[in-house]
């Protein structure tokens, strides 16, 4: 195995629309594996499949490793001495290895079509047999081949798989050994000529002299057909060592099934646009298999980087659980100075969200409230609705919170709580606190029930941010005309 100070790992996504979360962790395992070990990132855009991959796409992906603050040191945009980093200008370097792959042997022509491949695998399910090729065109001679051309068929590029079984260390797994007869030969090169993903791969890995292969498990399968072609490419002089290989857990959705691509909940940018910060969904994406310690989950990437090892990785499938992603965004907004927090912010103070930018946007106002917001937001975006009662010349009435908070005797209250409020010092919270109490005294309320008609007749919803501190920064003439207009709801 590669020493510590050489390790080149590799991110290799397929440029398929929006990355997913499951591809986001992958990334940044092997990320934080690189750095840890003062080793090479390599990135790679795996776009063989013209069909499936877009330039949309591909630009989509990059933008989304900068937002979430990868760096690479090999690929896209950085170059390096392995380059072109995309497949589908690498396509003489593949045509070139099947034919070297052929001429020695390792790979042959196999002219099935694709009925007879599947009348045959159904016979051979019939029998109780194992289903995968059945090695027909191993081993046809020149005439038998010519004949088939003569017939005017095409034909696919198929591996030999050796008959022996593969045996590795899987780096999370453990030792892992699968049978010859599991693994059939297989596909390599289509009759069109392009080359498949089995090929691009791990030829790839190889010239690019990966040492550690870090990926998700459903492509553990494909590691013994992977090794055995780089046993060819160590033959050919093309690789020098097979590399290291590590599959990283499923990620389970709701219902405990399989986090799928389609999955609302896997798209990154559902994140981005809810405004979760970088920093907190990695750090939540890395407990998806992984943890710091026993007994801190919040840490930052640095600190990630300092202790992983992929040997800590658990096995086992990972649940995702919002909830948890969303509390660890929570205090990751909490860790920001409060500066960042309100330049962070900005995007959901402006059009389209805030329905009263730019006009009567405050910023004096909004620099007031930011560290109040910063102590109760989950994800950024909550902000727009937790400050609209600051910009918007009415409060936004909340349906539900006017009939909780509105009962019978309120309208009592809210009079007694406008005269407290009108004789209290503004420029404390701590008074205008002192005269929405009084007036819950005058009437046998607590605090809490005291306020609750307060707080929907000025910011109209009954949660929002710590009420006293948003009554000071509104102002007085706002906050008893509110009120006043309250009042004047209840009575007619
Ligand atoms: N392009 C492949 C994928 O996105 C990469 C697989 C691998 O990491 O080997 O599934
Ligand atoms: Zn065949």
């Amino acid at each position: 195995m590669a020493n510590a100070t050489n390790v080149r790992v590799r991110f290799c996504p397929s440029p398929t629309g929006n990355p997913h979360v499951g591809l986001v962790r992958t990334a940044l395992f092997n990320w934080a594996y690189a750095r840890h070990h003062g080793g090479t990132l390599v990135f790679r855009i795996e776009d063989t499949d013209a069909a499936r991959d877009s330039e949309e796409s591909y630009e989509q992906l990059l933008d989304s490793m900068r937002w979430l603050g990868f760096d690479w040191d090999e690929g896209p945009e950085v170059g390096g001495p392995h380059a072109p980093y995309r497949q589908s200008q690498r396509m003489d370097i593949y045509r070139d290895i099947a034919e070297k792959l052929l001429a020695g042997g390792y790979a042959y022509p196999c002219y099935c079509t694709t009925e007879e491949l599947d009348q045959r695998r159904e016979a051979a399910r019939a029998a109780g047999k194992p289903s995968g090729y059945d090695g027909h065109c191993r081993d046809l001679s020149a005439e038998q081949k010519q004949a088939y051309e003569a017939e005017g068929r095409s034909h696919i590029v198929r591996f030999r798989m050796p008959d022996e079984a593969t045996t590795f260390t899987d780096l999370v797994r453990g030792d892992i050994t699968v049978q010859a007869e599991n693994v059939t030969d297989y596909g390599i090169v289509r009759a069109n000529g392009a080359p498949l993903y089995t090929l691009v791969n791990p030829v790839d890995d190889a010239l690019m002299e990966i040492t550690h292969v870090l990926r998700g498990e459903d492509l553990l399968s494909s590691t013994p057909r992977q090794i055995a072609l780089y046993k060819a490419l160590i033959e050919l002089g093309v690789a020098k060592e097979i590399p290291a290989f590590g599959h990283l857990p499923y990620v389970m959705g709701e219902g405990n099934k399989k986090l799928s691509k389609r999955d609302p909940q896997a798209s990154l940018n559902v994140y981005r646009e809810r405004g979760f910060l970088p920093e907190g969904l990695l750090n939540y994406l890395s407990l998806l298999g992984w943890s710091l310690s026993a007994d801190q989950d919040i840490f930052t990437a640095d600190e990630m980087i300092a202790a992983f090892d992929v040997a800590d990785v658990n096995p086992n499938p990972a649940r995702f659980d919002l909830k948890k992603c969303e509390a660890i965004n929570a205090d990751h907004i909490r860790l920001l100075d409060v500066k960042d927090f309100a330049e962070r912010c900005a995007p959901w103070l402006k059009a389209p969200f805030a329905p009263w930018a730019p006009e009567s946007f405050d910023q004096d106002k909004w620099d007031a409230i930011a560290p109040h917001a910063q102590t109760r937001i989950k994800v950024l975006s909550e902000i727009t609705d937790n400050v609209d009662f600051l910009f918007l010349p009415e409060p936004v009435f909340d349906e539900a919170s006017w009939t909780k908070a509105m009962k019978e005797g309120s309208d009592a209250l809210l009079r007694t709580a406008r005269e407290k409020l009108a004789a209290a010092d503004w420029s404390s919270a701590e008074s205008l606190k002192e005269a929405v109490l009084a007036a819950g005294e005058a009437h046998g309320l607590k605090l809490g029930k005291a306020q609750a008609p307060v707080r929907v007749a000025v910011t109209g919803r009954t949660v929002g941010l710590p009420l006293f501190e948003s009554l000071e920064i509104l102002g007085k003439d706002v906050t008893l005309a509110r009120v006043d207009a309250a009042l004047a709801k209840l009575t007619a």
